[in-house]
């Protein structure tokens, strides 16, 4: 194995707080949803902006819920960004829909709602934008091509818990929003997520189908459908009460040391820095660097390595991946931006504990390493 790394890629923040939170709930005896799962909901839905926040037990399974509620099945085509965390598109194989994947602009990551045209078929049923790396996609025009299509909106916001698009959070753009609370995003219970909806239908779907399909009458429950346990234990959530009191203070630090990135950035020649694009607000749930085509990206990765500073890839190509190349019956390059990004990208550590010196040594290893 090698050493631990002097400058890690991410660290989760806790203190004492997330202890004493857990603390209470292990006194109640109250440990599957409870009181804290209704106080995680409540501050979530409050900062969005929605009526209802149900908390699950990652994004992954709310971004499930949410296909499964919106009622997205089999015949069903579903647009997928290309270049995002495989498990946007598993969901929509899970529910026996196609995921139509789509190419991505490379200035901001995010998917090209021209190669959306190009993909939309009368089958399509819903879009599924990615905030890639709590970078707002530009919600706009996605929400007008959804518009003209009919396509339900459910936001991958799995990155982008505080990020702001004119001055309205993400989440609260579509049918419903989707957020992790994975160790690498906004804050953390180690694993969970949450779906913020202002629809009262889709929300009472949610509901039910998050616990088994029961509604409760009486002292026990009559099941209406074939549901799923996706309940977030209050011993987590706990955690994420704690975490949220802080989130302004952790994208303020996130914000800051991404900052002190782009100011050592700029003038390297080889890295192009992430932009921000007007009205936006990024969380940098990763600070990711575009590589020159003539670099190789993964030889860098281990001179840092060897340096002692940890990074990693942007995220992924899916139609470069095995399952959806045999699955789809694509070649790599089919989406050329996402391609490229998946080969090119950088993602530098950035979490809160880093100061000033972490990152000027950053970045001149990585100058070296160009
Ligand atoms: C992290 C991430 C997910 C998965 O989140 P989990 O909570 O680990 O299930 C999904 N989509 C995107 C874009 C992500 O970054």
């Amino acid at each position: 194995m090698d050493a631990e790394p002097r400058i890690w890629l991410t660290r989760p923040q806790t203190d004492e707080s997330e202890i004493d939170e857990i603390r209470e709930v292990l006194a109640s005896g109250t440990l599957t949803q409870g009181p804290k799962v209704a106080a995680l909901e409540a501050m979530v839905a409050e900062l969005v902006g929605t009526t209802h926040a149900f908390a699950t037990t990652s994004a992954t399974t709310a971004l499930h819920l949410s296909l499964v509620a919106a009622g997205i099945g089999p015949g069903d085509e579903v647009l997928v960004p290309d270049f995002t965390f495989p498990a946007t598109a598993n969901v929509v194989v899970q529910q026996g829909a196609v995921p139509v994947l789509v190419d991505i602009d490379l200035d901001t990551f995010a998917m090209s709602v021209d190669d959306l045209e190009r993909h939309v078929t009368p089958r399509a049923r819903a879009v599924m934008p990615v905030h890639p790396f709590g970078l707002p996609a530009d919600m706009q025009p996605i929400l007008a091509a959804a518009e003209r299509h009919n396509l339900a909106v459910i936001e991958d916001a799995a990155c982008a818990l505080g990020a702001t698009y004119h001055g309205r959070q993400t989440g609260s753009f579509g049918l419903a929003g989707c957020f992790s609370f994975h160790p690498r995003k906004s804050i953390t219970t180690g694993e969970g997520g949450m779906i913020t909806t202002s629809d009262d239908a889709l929300a009472e779907r949610i509901r039910l189908l998050r616990s088994h399909g029961g509604v409760r009458e009486g002292g026990r429950f009559r099941f209406e459908a074939a549901g799923f346990n996706y309940r977030l234990s209050d011993i987590l959530a706990a955690v994420g009460v704690a975490q949220m009191r802080k989130l302004d203070a952790f994208l303020a630090a996130r914000r800051r040391v991404a900052g002190w990135y782009d100011r050592a950035l700029e003038g390297v020649a080889g890295a192009r820095r992430p932009i921000v694009l007007d009205g936006s607000a990024h969380t940098y749930q990763s600070y990711v660097v575009l590589l020159d085509e003539s670099i190789d990206r993964d030889a860098v990765i281990a001179a840092l390595r060897a340096d002692g500073i940890e990074t990693t890839l942007g995220t992924y190509a899916l139609h470069d991946q095995p399952f959806f190349a045999n699955a789809y019956g694509l070649r790599p390059g089919d989406r050329p931006n996402s391609h490229r990004a998946f080969t090119g990208s950088l993602a530098l550590p950035l979490h809160g504990g880093m100061v000033e010196p972490d990152v000027d040594e950053v970045v001149a290893a990585l100058r070296a390493a160009l």
